[in-house]
């Protein structure tokens, strides 16, 4: 039996082709962070991050050529809440990567998964980054309307990126993809929750089918029904959520079974975790064996 555990939060999908240098930090103090004075709700969120985990946040800058993310937020070794940028800061991806702290610190789970089968490394690693595309978006549907409430534009630097990938200045898919139609499904999901401008949305359809892979946005609208029809204001409600956009099972032939919630002690602070326990569905018939000729 194989356990994983999942604490894994990003940004943006789209890799930025041209790295910045940072700049130098400018300003200091409680309502700073990357150099950047943060606005007084974004100032009180940071405060409530670190009164909860009761610890500073750390702050990284990389510089990774091969990331796909643009800022991640999780925990360095020591237990402290820790937020990395990938890219020159802005209040917006701070105050984005603030949020997953914070709805951790409110009792969203962690994710864990039970595979109770033989599934290789691979098909795991393929795995996991489809599901972050799930987890990822079900928090964003909570943190962008908070966000939208502050005056931020949340999903203003991942329309850019699309706008060049409609336009052709940018690749959206790795054509190597061995999971295109699930990644093209999330992917096509991702943007439907997360933005909120219809006409734009439209046009990313029709790019879709202009591309001949409108069935891979339809398989994503069954995401997307799943996310935007359901209340989303409690922990138990995203695990419901998360529990929906399981069943239609991915990969192939794998049953998903809700198996509960733990809650995690770490030495200052506690996080909640939900559980699913992935199965073999049943058995396909193997191909019959090639008998060696005579
Ligand atoms: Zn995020």
């Amino acid at each position: 039996m194989t356990r994983l555990f999942i604490l894994l939060v990003i940004v943006f999908v789209w890799s930025s082709a041209e790295a910045k240098t940072p700049s130098q930090a400018a300003a200091s103090g409680a309502d700073v962070m990357f150099g950047i004075k943060l606005r007084p709700e974004a100032a009180k969120i940071k405060a409530e991050v670190e009164r909860y985990y009761k610890s500073k946040i750390v702050e990284s800058m990389e510089r990774s050529g091969t990331t796909i993310f643009e800022a991640s937020s999780g925990f360095d070794n020591r237990g402290a809440p820790k937020i990395t940028l990938f890219r020159e800061p802005t209040e917006v991806d701070i105050v984005h990567e603030l949020l997953h702290l914070k709805l951790l610190a409110e009792g969203f789970p962690v994710v864990n998964f039970t595979i109770n089968f033989d599934l290789d490394a691979a098909s795991v690693a393929d795995w996991l980054r489809l599901f972050t595309y799930i987890r990822d978006t079900v928090e964003h549907r909570i943190m962008y309307a908070r966000m939208r409430k502050m005056g931020f534009e949340p999903f203003a630097a991942d329309r850019a990126g699309l706008e060049q990938v409609m336009q052709g200045r940018r690749q959206l898919f790795t054509p190597s993809d061995k999971h295109f139609l699930m990644t093209s499904a999330l992917i096509y999901f991702k943007v439907a929750v997360e933005q909120d401008n219809q006409e734009f949305l439209g046009r990313f359809y029709n790019w879709y089918v202009s591309k001949g892979i409108k069935e891979n946005a339809h398989i994503g609208t069954y995401y997307v029904g799943a996310v935007k029809l359901s209340k989303l204001e409690t922990p138990e409600d995203v695990a419901r959520v998360l529990t929906k956009c399981l069943e239609p099972s991915y990969p192939p032939n794998v049953r998903y079974k809700f198996a509960g919630w733990k809650t995690l002690h770490f030495p200052k602070f506690k996080l909640r975790s939900i559980t699913f326990e992935m199965n073999r569905r049943f058995d396909l018939p193997q191909p019959a064996t090639k008998q060696p000729g005579p």
